[in-house]
């Protein structure tokens, strides 16, 4: 994890082996200090704290939770007493994508060998997502913390004169996504509706709002941005990734036309120039979306999570790479 200093008062904490699990994190150092994402687990939460203390000393008296999932909220505990800020959906879907219990029991199991060969047979995704978090994770002790603000469209703060807007833009990859604009440093922090030189992954929303959304990040013209995953960059980011998204669902609807099935077209469309972003096998997820619009299903439709996983390994093993996450 290093720090960057994005503008006059906005600060990001960037993980830079941005897998799964790698969340950023920021700061805008004025009006009491705000916090955007908390990290994966309490000792990433703790470090971020500890970065962020050089140029904030107190704790900050906000924090703004991008959406739902576990590796932008598991840090909400350590914030006592502050302020935390969500769009409306975010405290229920909370409790349905980011309850701790699961992913504790699966990195317990993972850390013992017999179950970790037991799991290796059945589910050999779920298990070598789980040995890659082990790797960097601990999930012990973490507690879900609700927000307690909570916005519909629009929220809007005023830190010593400096504005923030909160802006909803959900459900693009996910139902809760918020993007956090600071007009006059010209910066925004994107939470997960950007990744960066990583392969994005999606759980709720349309590739059509998702591309709205990406368009906003343009039109809102800011000179750096925080993307959810990977290092900081401009609107060529946004770009790129919007080109992704594109050629996926191109390729998908070619393979979807001729019957193929959503697993055999992940392993047959080729990553193209995207090979080198990281774990490039999650791929099985956009064109398994993809899919999903295709067939009319709703933005919603749940995940099997060790399905999932078990997916994008034997896309991994296909292309003769290893599985990433
Ligand atoms: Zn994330």
């Amino acid at each position: 994890m290093k720090m960057h200093q994005v503008s006059d008062s906005c600060f990001a904490v960037i993980n830079e082996k941005n897998r799964l699990c790698d969340a950023n994190s920021g700061l805008v150092n004025t009006g009491g200090g705000v916090v955007i994402d908390t990290q994966s687990d309490l000792a990433h939460a703790r470090q971020m704290i500890s970065m962020f203390g050089e140029v904030w000393p107190a704790m900050p008296e906000r924090v703004i939770n991008t959406h739902e999932d576990a590796d932008h909220v598991w840090g909400n505990q350590l914030f006592e007493g502050a302020e935390i800020i969500a769009h409306r959906s975010v405290p229920e879907r909370m409790k349905q994508v980011a309850e701790p219990k699961e992913s504790q029991k699966l990195l317990r199991g993972v850390g013992r060998f017999l179950t970790r060969l037991v799991l290796k047979n059945l589910h050999p995704g779920l298990e070598a997502v789980g040995e890659q978090l082990l790797e960097d994770y601990n999930f012990d002790g973490i507690e879900l913390v609700l927000p307690t603000t909570l916005f519909d469209a629009r929220y809007e703060l005023n830190l010593d004169g400096k504005e923030v807007h909160l802006i909803y833009v959900g459900p693009s990859h996910q139902v809760g996504d918020t993007i956090i604009h600071v007009p006059g440093e010209r910066v925004v922090f994107a939470g997960d509706v950007l990744f960066r030189q990583c392969t994005p992954v999606g759980w709720t929303g349309s590739y059509e709002k998702w591309f709205k959304c990406l368009d906003l990040l343009i039109e809102l013209n800011p000179e750096v941005i925080v993307p959810g995953h990977g290092p900081l960059c401009g609107i060529e980011g946004v770009k790129e990734m919007k080109a992704y998204l594109q050629y996926v669902r191109d390729e998908s609807r070619k393979c979807f036309d001729a019957g193929i099935p959503s697993l055999e077209a992940a392993k047959k469309i080729e990553f193209g120039p995207y090979s080198e972003w990281r774990a490039p096998a999650r791929l099985y997820m956009n064109v398994e979306r993809a899919y999903r619009e295709f067939r009319n299903e709703p933005p919603d439709a749940s995940w099997d999570s060790a399905a999932t996983f078990d997916a994008i390994y034997q896309v991994a093993k296909v292309k003769g790479i290893e599985a990433e996450f």
